[in-house]
């Protein structure tokens, strides 16, 4: 049995629906990761798990069994908000014992000892006597995890742990989460608005846009096999180019502005930027194609294979701008009207008339909008 799942779970706040249909199975040990913009519902799927909100329609489950009706201190999970939440007046060793208010401390060990173990896993020995205004943000986000520990939860819940805190510690804080996780192997249901942190740190991802599901899967097929627009613009860099399907044997996509089959003729004969793609049956459809900048490359010399059957496809374009990144540069270029962002680990910034060249096989075919 999965250790979490939500069965077609909706709710709603003043029947503006907040959450659609979702259903989620998360694996015992995985670290699980919702992703989406701000307002997606990505809070609400969380408090739903916890039990702060009832569904309107659907069930949660936990352990296998349905926790209907089950108060969020019997559901065995522990939670750590955006905004620390940490009581100013209180001590971190006090902080941290009062995640163990509803139940006491696994393994027989005293409350003392509970706290001293966390506080030694979260390093931060030495600073349990502190209140919260005497350590650094990231400290007290430790203090919020330890506590939301204590009591060995069944379920880690972890809505924006990060999200107040400046970019480096951000990144690292993440890796310590990790860490932290695959050392406990506890299940965790993670929560950020930040495609990167979703693709570093997670075991899966969910994409949510508008409170449904837009895809499931490893941060690796959810990166190079975006399965929807949405998914493929939400995630990553890239570049998304829409076009038709001219023929079907075999199936190729004309990327030309103002494509489709009066373009089919010409390119017949050998001009016009036709791509091969598989399992396209039916003519005249629309399609997006979504190629990722480092899968674009700006080839020396510009020896043109456009609408060439195999190998790779070759376009002339004019370099925009270029960004220096330190390891690469984002070289925004211009190919007929269209903007066309490539990354390239070259010495030197390209610039002028470039050919860029990509594997068809590096792209991904979407339904056009
Ligand atoms: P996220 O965490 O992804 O930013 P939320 O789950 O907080 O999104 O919110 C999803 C939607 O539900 C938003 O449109 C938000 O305004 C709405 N919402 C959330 N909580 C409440 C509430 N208590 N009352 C009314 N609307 C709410
Ligand atoms: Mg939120």
């Amino acid at each position: 049995v999965s250790d979490v799942a939500l069965r077609e779970v909706s709710v709603a706040f003043d029947d503006v629906p907040a959450l659609e249909d979702v259903s989620l199975s998360i694996e015992t040990g995985e670290f699980f990761t919702l992703v989406g913009p701000s307002g997606c519902g990505k809070t609400t799927t969380l408090r739903t798990i916890a039990g702060f909100e009832t569904p309107d329609s659907g069930r949660v489950e936990i352990g296998g069994e349905d926790v209907a009706g089950v108060p969020p201190e019997n559901r065995h999970v522990g939670i750590v908000f955006q905004n620390y939440a940490l009581f100013p007046h209180m001590t971190v060793r006090e902080n941290v014992a009062y995640g163990l208010r509803y139940r006491d401390p696994p393994d027989g060990k005293s409350t003392g000892e509970r706290v001293t173990e966390l506080l030694e896993l979260l390093d931060m020995k030495g600073m349990g006597d502190r209140e919260p205004e005497e350590l650094s943000g990231g400290q007290q986000q430790r203090v919020a995890l330890a506590r939301a520990l204590a009591p060995g939860p069944d379920v880690l819940l972890l809505d924006e742990p990060l999200s107040a805190l400046d970019a480096r510690l951000r990144e690292r804080l993440r890796v310590v989460i990790r860490e932290i996780q695959q050392e406990l192997d506890i299940t965790t249901i993670y929560v950020t608005h930040d495609q990167s942190e979703a693709l570093a740190i997670s075991d899966r991802v969910a994409v949510i846009a508008d409170g449904h599901l837009e895809q499931v899967g490893p941060p690796e097929a959810i990166y190079r096999e975006p399965a929807t627009r949405f998914v493929a613009e939400f995630v990553g860099d890239n570049n998304l180019l829409d076009g038709v399907v001219v023929s079907t044997d075999p199936p190729r996509v004309s990327l030309d502005p103002g494509g489709g089959l009066a373009e089919a003729t010409t390119t017949a004969h050998g001009s016009g930027t036709t791509i091969p793609v598989d399992g396209v049956s039916d003519t005249n459809r629309e399609v997006t194609l979504s190629i990722r900048p480092e899968s674009l490359s700006i080839v020396e010399d510009g020896s043109s294979r456009l609408g060439g059957s195999n190998g790779p496809i070759t376009l002339s374009a004019t370099v925009e701008t270029v960004e220096f990144m330190g390891d690469a540069y984002r070289v925004h270029c211009e190919w007929q009207g269209r903007e066309l962002l490539v990354k390239t680990d070259a010495d030197e910034p390209p610039s002028g008339t470039v050919t860029l060249s990509f594997d068809p096989e590096s792209a991904t075919f979407l339904e056009a909008p």
